[in-house]
Order: C-alpha cells, then structure tokens, then sequence
C-alpha cells in the first residue's frame, strides 16, 4: 500500500484511531528529514516490532541556537517520502511550524530533563536538548506510539529521552538502535554533505580514534592520556575538538574507577560542520 502523507494533527489521530480499533500497535520514527541509511535502519527495525509505523520529519527551529544550521538544514521532502514508502513506512507526518508551535516559540511550554541536558553537547549547545525533549514529547502525543526507535549516534539525545520517558511516566517503549556508518567508518549524518572532498577525507579520523581510546580503556591504559593523545592526532588532523569524553554509559557521568559501562563521546568540527560520534566500551 502506498505511504499516506499527512500535514495536520487532526488527520494523524483519525488514523492513529482507526489504526487503535483494529488492534494494530504503532510504532514512531522522529526525524528532521534528509534521510540517509541511518534513518531506514530505524524504519526497519520499526517495522519489524510494530503492526504501523509512523515517521515524522519535521526540522524543529525549539532545538537549533541562533547561530546554527536551521535554514541551511537540508530538506527534501519528496526523496524522503519515496524512501519511506519503500522502506514500509505506512504514513509520514509532515508538520508545518505553525501546527507544532501555533503561537510561536516564545511562550511555548517546554520539557526539561536536568542534569543529563546541560552536560556534553548540552554545554556547547544550551537549550537544545530542551528543544529536543518537548518536540518529542508533543510528538508522542499526537502519535501515541507503542514504541520508538532512536539511534545511538546521538547517544545523550537517547538518554535524554529515556529520562524523560521514565520521568513523565511516558507509555512508550524507547529503542536504542545502533549507528549506521559508511565503509569508512563515518557515521551516516544528514550534516555530511556540508564536508568538502577534503573534510570527507579527514571526517573518518573521528571515529577511529574513538575506537582507538576504547581499545585502549580495553587494555586499562590511562584513560586521561588516551583523549590527550587522540586529541593531539585529532587537532593535528585540522579538527577542532568541542569535546572528547569518557562517560558512565547511563548517567553520562565522569567515570569512577569501577565503572565498567562506559561511553567515549566526541564532537568536533571540521570546517563549518560539527561532527558527531561515540562509542559503547563494556569492560
Ligand atoms: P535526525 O534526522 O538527525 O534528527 O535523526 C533522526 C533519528 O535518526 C535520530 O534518532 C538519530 O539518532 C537517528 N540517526 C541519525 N543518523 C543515524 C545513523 N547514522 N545511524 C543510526 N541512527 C541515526
């Protein structure tokens, strides 16, 4: 069947109703478009667990600084909406700004998990995880998913949501799903085709000194000489570090000695583009 592409709320939850009657779980992908590998995996991996999968697309101005890539983000709608009907996407839920926040962003009522929010990317980025919380929790409102699908690319967004899920009591299933990468190693990101043919050549580096800093916590080598070194090689490179971290995978916490779960998360811009990655360490 073809995908059904909707524009407004109403609509959504008349077929989110019918859907309900018939028995059928819902699962939801949350997106901003320009899709890539990265995106259909989580359509996938949606369409395997639930009867209806829904995506959004929707490039939400709440979670970008002033000075970021809102206008610039790339929007195709129309080679998104192809692949999602390929991928097995039953609708796409295309909001206009004005349906999201009908009475601007000023006054907008807004979720805020703390604590998680301001540490990592939230410190270089403030207000943005703000942003992300309460599109996603106006999205689980209008959707009302059993279950929904992120990636671990953005690892702290992940935990952010899992936070606010298990705060508000939120009846949805929140899966983790792994970052798909180029052959190379890069993780797919809709912000790669900001990289000139040089930085596309460098942009792999990231991830392979994030691999590195992991075999080496692996070995039980000091964990503050390997970021050193990574970001000596890194900074060498031409990347400017905005962080390398080691983190407590669930809190996001620095480290204690017996902390066994950990994550190794990097952001770093090369050029314009901010490039994001981590890595999952158990040892
Ligand atoms: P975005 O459109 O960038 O907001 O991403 C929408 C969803 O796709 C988020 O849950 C991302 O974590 C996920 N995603 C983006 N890139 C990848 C990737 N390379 N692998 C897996 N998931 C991804």
């Amino acid at each position: 069947m073809d995908i059904l592409i909707i524009k407004d709320i109403d609509s959504l939850r008349a077929v989110r109703r019918e859907w309900r009657l018939d028995g059928c779980t819902i699962g939801f992908v949350p997106t901003m478009g320009n899709l890539h590998a990265g995106h259909l995996n989580l359509v996938t991996k949606a369409r395997a667990t639930c009867d209806k999968v829904v995506v959004s697309i929707f490039v939400n101005p709440l979670q970008f600084g002033p000075d970021e890539d809102l206008e610039a983000y790339p929007r195709t709608v129309e080679q998104d909406t192809a692949q999602l009907s390929a991928a097995g996407a039953d609708v796409v839920f295309l909001p206009s700004a004005k349906q999201m926040y009908p009475n601007g962003l000023e006054n907008q009522t807004f979720v805020e998990v703390p604590g998680l929010s301001y540490m990592i990317c939230g410190a270089s980025r403030p207000g943005h995880f703000r942003g992300v919380a309460t599109i996603v929790c106006k999205l689980f409102n209008m959707v009302q998913p059993n279950d929904a699908f992120f990636g671990q690319k953005d690892y702290q967004q992940l935990q952010v949501i899992r936070a606010m899920v298990e705060d508000l009591s939120m009846n949805v299933s929140i899966h983790g799903v792994p970052t798909v990468r180029a052959s190379d190693g890069l993780a797919l990101s809709s912000r790669n085709q900001y990289l000139s043919a040089d930085e596309r050549h460098i942009a792999p580096r990231l991830y392979q000194e994030l691999a590195h800093i992991g075999r080496g916590l692996e070995q039980r080598l000091d964990m503050r000489n390997l970021i050193r070194e990574s970001s000596q090689r890194l900074t060498q490179q031409g990347f400017k570090i905005d962080y390398l971290e080691v983190r407590q995978a669930q809190t996001l916490q620095p480290p204690s000695l017996f902390d066994k779960d950990l994550v190794v998360l990097a952001a770093a811009f090369l050029g314009r583009t901010r490039l994001i990655d981590n890595l999952r360490v158990n040892l």
